[in-house]
């Protein structure tokens, strides 16, 4: 990528990070289905759909992962927003978050996302 536009891309990621694919859904610069957004935080469908509700919850800020979010506030936003997204759904009474952190536990996108997943029976322990 040339310089300018280089310069020019980082300028508009105030908070993120110009090459993170969730940064880029949270500017609306790749599309994604959006099923809920405020000021911190955004949830949409995950691309590769795991049980017929699956859906992610970012903040809008780059955080690379749960060991590396330290607001509480912001914690506490994503948590609240997944039983959010959970009920609207229709699911508020059965559902189930995953984080996972780190390579070795299976995260693939480097920006702090909750999966929510609902809409089926879960096995215990996990894969
Ligand atoms: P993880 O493996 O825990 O990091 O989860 C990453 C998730 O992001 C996977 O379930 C992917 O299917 C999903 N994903 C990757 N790119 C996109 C995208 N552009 N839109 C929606 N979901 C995505
Ligand atoms: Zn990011």
């Amino acid at each position: 990528m040339r310089a300018r536009r280089r310069a020019r891309r980082s300028r508009r990621y105030s908070t993120g990070v110009a090459d993170c694919v969730f940064c880029r859904i949270a500017a609306k610069e790749i599309p994604a289905s959006i099923v809920y957004e405020d000021s911190d935080v955004v949830a949409f469908k995950d691309l590769n759909p795991r049980a017929p509700l699956h859906v992610l919850v970012i903040p809008r800020r780059h955080v690379s992962g749960l060991a590396q979010l330290d607001d509480v506030s912001l914690a506490g936003k994503l948590a609240l927003a997944a039983a959010r997204v959970a009920k609207d759904a229709g699911h508020g009474e059965s559902f189930r978050l995953v984080v996972n952190n780190g390579a070795g536990a299976g995260q693939s996108v480097f920006h702090v996302h909750f999966h929510v997943l609902g809409g089926r029976t879960f096995s215990w322990p996990p894969g």
